[in-house]
């Protein structure tokens, strides 16, 4: 296994986009911790590109709080890890610098969008790495990658200094080789900002209760009945095999189900592009990074946007398309509607059960450069958007071979989803 700094600069995988240079790093309970950091969190003094040519020079003046907290603590940032551009993606082919590799087979993609942090992890170079989940960038890559991966309730780490794509759904969360590791850095990067009006006034993420609730060992668990249906056969066998696991150490099993979840992808896709179309009206060429001149205004504006890859295009596209008048109410405010209905139904299993589990990845991989359609590769997010829109804690549980299994607790919950994903790997 190629592990450490210098696999970090050798990159086999193409999945650093910047080593940090050493620096003197603070004494502090993460005691020299190694992380990678995906590209689009901002870090001062250090490139920060969101893996797109019109960001590909910009040195950030400030730290995301992510960051500084993480500083405080005593870890140490070692690489800026390559992502789909602007984290709009879900194989990391979609970055202005090149695809990433899978750690585990070159021939298939990591997942994406944080396909460079999965495939650290994954590879050993680093044992966690910070990724942004959207709609399943932090979840998809790890359970293509065979890492643990975390996406927090919506609002419980901070989103200053993120890059952002879609405000109403954009995470920070760890990525890492085990959930202990995984649910201390939860502890670090969590938690209220003033910076961030967003974030939940609830205290931050808590080490001691992920663990107390690993301890307690009878749970109420549930399944997605139609998700069952859609996945790969070889993704339902492994997925049943734990659910069977489960109900013979003494816990309740019983199906839950998602009657909206017809409606997540579409409606994840209308409010995703509609919100990134609006994020990223400032890469003008005046404010940020690169500018490429033109005779006038209008055609500077033209030359420098077309550095934006056909992906980021699309999407702005589209979201514009969406917002505009005639067909706001069509498009956005149906979506909205329909975001609502997911939430509700989700929420509503938590009267019956502490948890709910679903495969995270509906397939297995695909090939580098399979070049499927836009939707055939939209359709990957299938089981990870749900729980995006309704803003709950989602947990990818390794089961191997490239398939994962999401651990989905209530609102605010997420120790709950952290500490069974442990109770699991206890039973794995
Ligand atoms: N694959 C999804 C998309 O392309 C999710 C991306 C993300 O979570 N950042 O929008």
């Amino acid at each position: 296994m190629d592990v450490g700094v210098e696999a970090l600069k050798r990159d086999p995988l193409n999945a650093v986009l910047t080593v940090v240079e050493e620096y003197e790093v603070a004494e502090g309970p993460l005691n020299g911790l190694p992380v990678a950091i995906k590209d689009n969190i901002v870090t001062a003094g250090i490139r920060t590109t969101a893996a797109s040519k019109i960001l590909e020079n910009y040195v950030p003046p400030y730290d995301a709080t992510v960051i500084t907290r993480l500083k405080e603590a005593g870890a140490r940032i070692v690489a800026k890890t390559n992502l789909d551009e602007f984290a709009m993606g879900s194989t990391g082919e979609n970055s202005a610098f090149g695809p990433t590799k899978n750690p585990h087979d070159p021939s298939l993609v990591p997942g994406g969008s944080s396909s460079g942090s999965a495939a650290v992890v994954g590879a050993g170079m680093v044992p966690v790495a910070l990724g942004s989940d959207t709609g399943g960038s932090i979840r998809l890559p790890a359970a293509f990658c065979n890492v643990w991966g975390f996406k927090p309730t919506y609002g419980r780490v901070s989103r200053y200094g993120l890059i952002a794509f879609a405000s109403s759904l954009d995470v920070i969360g760890p990525i890492a080789g085990d959930p202990d590791i995984l649910a201390r850095v939860m502890e670090v990067i969590s938690g209220p900002d003033p910076a961030d009006a967003t974030t939940l006034d609830s205290p931050p993420f808590s080490y001691e209760r992920s663990r107390e609730f690993s301890a307690r060992g009878r749970y109420r668990v549930g399944f997605v009945k139609e998700h069952l249906e859609i996945v790969s056969d070889e993704i339902r066998e492994k997925f049943l095999a734990l659910i069977d696991r489960i109900g013979q150490r003494g816990n309740g099993v019983v199906e839950v189900s998602l009657r909206s979840g017809k409606f997540a992808l579409p409606a994840y896709y209308v409010i995703a592009t509609a919100e990134a179309s609006s994020n990223l009206a400032r890469y003008d060429g005046v404010r940020y990074g690169v500018r490429v001149d033109g005779k006038d205004l209008t055609d500077t504006y033209v030359r420098t946007r077309s550095l934006f890859g056909k992906e980021v295009k699309r999407r702005i596209l589209v979201g514009t398309f969406v917002l505009s008048h005639g067909y706001y109410e069509a498009y956005y405010l149906k979506a909205l509607k329909a975001r609502r209905l997911i939430k509700e139904e989700i929420a509503s299993w938590f009267k019956e059960v502490d948890v709910v589990l679903t495969p995270t990845n509906p397939t297995l991989p695909p090939k580098l450069g399979a070049g499927f359609s836009p939707v055939e590769y939209y359709r990957l997010d299938t089981l990870t958007v749900p729980f995006s829109l309704a803003g709950v804690p989602a947990l990818n549980v390794p089961l191997g071979d490239f398939v994962g299994v999401q651990v989905v607790a209530p609102y605010e919950e997420d120790e709950r989803a952290v500490g069974f994903g442990m109770y699991v790997s206890e039973i794995l």
